[in-house]
C-alpha cells in the first residue's frame, strides 16, 4: 500500500517543511536485493571487546573494512559494540560513549550491533553484578535504537557464555542483522547458543529444503512463499478450500504443491506430513502463518469469535507440531517458525481473543524449544507490528496513520520484511536461536 505521507516528506519542499515543523521524516529503507553489498558503506567501526581481532577477520571475509578507532570524515556502514566482557557497571561507559562519538558518522540505513552476554543459562552461576550489567547492555541498546536516524537500526546479540563474537554460530545472526534483510527490525535482542549445522550464506540460505507455509494464498503468507522460493526452497502451500483459486495461482508461480486444508482439522499435521512424504520424501521447514482476527470488546465477545481465533491461531499449531514431531516425516534439522504479533506482547483494545492467541504462540515456541532441539531443530516466532497489508489498509485513516508512525523508523513494514525474518529463522544461519520471538516492528512503541 502507498505511504503518501512518506512520499510527500521525501520531496525537496516536503523535507524542508517537515524539518521546520518537527514532523516525522521516514526514510525509504534499504531492502535486500540479490548480489548487493552487505552494507551501504563498507567501513565498520568495532568498539571494545578483547576478541575483536577474530571478529575483524570475519568482517574482512564479508568484504567490509574494519576500523578500531574513529577517524575524522569517515562514514561508517555499521558500528559494532562488543560488551561481551562487561561484568560491572563501570565496564559500560567507555564503549557506550565511543558509540555515541561515532553515531553522527553512521551513514543512511546504517547498523549498530551491540554484542552482550545471555546470563539465564540453567547451569550458569552469574553474579548479580554480571546479570545487572548485561541487562544494562540491553537497556542501552533499546534506548539507543529510539535515537537512531535516517533508517538506521540498532539490535543486540546476547551470546551464550562459551561463545566469542567470532564464533561460527554468531556469524549467521550477525550477518542477518547487518544486512538489508533486517531493514524493519530495530531495538530487538536475540540470544545465540552454540549450534550446528550453522551457515552464513546470504543468497540461498534454504537451498534444497522442503518447506510448508500455511495461509499461503495471500498477504504475509504469500510473501513468505516467494521469499523461501527465491532463497532456494521447494514449497507446499496450505490454505482453506475457499481460497483455493488464489492458492493455486501462488503455487503455480513458484512450482509448488497446493494443499487445500483447514488447519483446524484434527489431522491437519498428519495430512501435511503425508503430502511432504508423497512429493518430496520429507519436510525441513514449517511456517505457521495462517491466522485470523475477529475483533470485539470482551463485553461483546461471543463464543464463535473467541473460539475460532483460539482454534486457528493457537490450538491448531500445538496439534500440528505434535503430529509433525510424531510423524517421522521431519528431516534431521527441522525449523519451525510461527507468526505471533506485537498484540500478543502488549495487548490491544478489542483483541482479547487475538492477543491471547498470539501470546500463546510466544509461550508455545518457548515451551517446545526442548522438543525440537531433541529432534535436531529449532522453533521460533516472529511478531510483526504494523505491516502494510489488506488487513491494515482497512483501518480508519487516522488510526492507520498514527499506527504507522508510532515506531522508531516512523513507517509501516512490508510483508517482505516479515518474510525475511521468517526466512532467516528457517535457515541454518539461525541454528543457535531457539524458543525465541523476534519482533519485526521498526521498534514499535507498543510493547516493550
Ligand atoms: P491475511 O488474512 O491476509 O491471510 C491469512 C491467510 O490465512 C488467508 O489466506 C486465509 O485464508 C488463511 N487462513 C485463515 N484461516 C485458515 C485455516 N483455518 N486454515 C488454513 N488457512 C487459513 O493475513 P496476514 O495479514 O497476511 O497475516 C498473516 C499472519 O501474520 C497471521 O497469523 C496474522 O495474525 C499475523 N500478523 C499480521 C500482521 C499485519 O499487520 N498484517 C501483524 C501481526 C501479525
Amino acid at each position: 500500500m502507498k505511504d503518501s505521507y512518506a512520499q510527500i516528506v521525501n520531496s525537496s519542499v516536503g523535507k524542508k517543511v517537515a524539518g521546520a515543523l518537527g514532523l516525522p521524516q521516514p526514510v525509504e529503507l534499504r531492502r535486500y536485493a540479490p548480489g548487493q553489498d552487505l552494507l551501504n558503506d563498507r567501513k565498520v567501526l568495532v568498539v571494545g571487546g578483547q576478541s575483536a581481532d577474530g571478529l575483524a577477520e570475519t568482517l574482512l571475509d564479508w568484504n567490509l573494512e574494519v576500523r578500531r578507532h574513529p577517524e575524522s570524515r569517515t562514514r561508517y556502514g555499521a558500528i559494532i559494540a562488543d560488551f561481551t566482557d562487561a561484568a560491572t557497571p563501570a565496564d559500560l561507559q567507555n564503549g557506550a560513549l565511543a558509540v555515541g562519538a561515532a553515531l553522527r558518522s553512521l551513514g543512511t540505513c546504517g547498523r549498530v550491533i551491540v554484542l552482550g552476554r545471555s546470563t539465564d543459562h540453567e547451569d550458569d552461576e552469574s553474579s548479580p553484578e554480571l546479570v545487572a550489567t548485561q541487562k544494562a547492555v540491553e537497556g542501552f541498546m533499546r534506548s539507543l535504537a529510539h535515537e537512531m536516524r535516517k533508517g538506521s537500526t540498532c539490535n543486540l546479540l546476547k551470546l551464550a557464555p562459551e561463545l566469542g563474537p567470532e564464533h561460527e554460530s554468531v556469524q549467521g545472526p550477525l550477518k542477518f542483522l547487518l544486512s538489508a534483510r533486517s531493514a524493519y527490525i530495530s531495538g530487538q535482542p536475540l540470544s545465540v547458543d552454540p549450534a550446528k549445522p550453522h551457515t552464513v550464506e546470504a543468497d540461498a540460505p534454504v537451498d534444497g529444503k522442503v518447506a510448508v507455509v500455511t495461509g499461503a494464498a495471500r498477504g504475509i503468507g504469500e510473501a513468505i512463499v516467494r521469499r523461501l522460493h527465491d532463497d532456494g526452497a521447494e514449497l507446499i502451500l496450505v490454505d482453506v478450500p475457499a481460497a483455493g483459486e488464489a492458492l493455486s495461482k501462488v503455487a503455480n508461480s513458484v512450482n509448488g504443491v497446493a494443499l487445500q486444508l483447514d488447519i483446524t482439522q484434527k489431522d491437519a499435521g498428519s495430512k501435511i506430513a503425508e503430502t511432504a512424504r508423497k512429493h518430496f520424501g520429507h519436510l525441513d521447514i514449517v511456517i505457521h502463518n495462517a491466522g485470523i482476527t475477529r475483533d470485539k470488546m470482551l463485553a461483546n465477545m461471543d463464543e464463535n469469535k473467541w473460539g475460532s481465533v483460539l482454534a486457528v491461531n493457537l490450538a491448531s499449531q500445538l496439534a500440528m507440531n505434535r503430529q509433525l514431531l510424531d510423524s517421522g516425516a521431519l528431516g534431521p534439522n527441522p525449523r519451525v517458525v510461527s507468526l505471533a504479533s506485537t498484540s500478543g506482547i502488549a495487548g490491544n483494545r478489542g483483541q482479547t481473543n487475538y492477543g491471547a492467541s498470539k501470546a500463546g504462540i510466544i509461550g508455545m515456541v518457548s515451551a517446545m524449544a526442548v522438543d525440537f532441539a531433541q529432534a535436531g531443530g529449532t522453533v521460533n516466532a516472529v511478531a510483526p507490528g504494523f505491516i502494510e497489508t489488506e488487513m491494515t489498509k482497512a483501518m480508519p485513516t487516522v488510526t492507520r496513520e498514527v499506527a504507522r508512525r508510532l515506531n522508531s523508523l516512523q513507517q509501516g513494514g512490508k510483508p517482505e520484511d516479515v518474510a525475511q525474518a521468517v526466512g532467516f529463522l528457517a535457515s541454518n544461519a539461525a541454528a543457535g536461536i531457539n524458543g525465541q520471538t523476534l519482533r519485526v516492528c521498526g521498534q514499535s512503541m507498543v510493547g516493550a
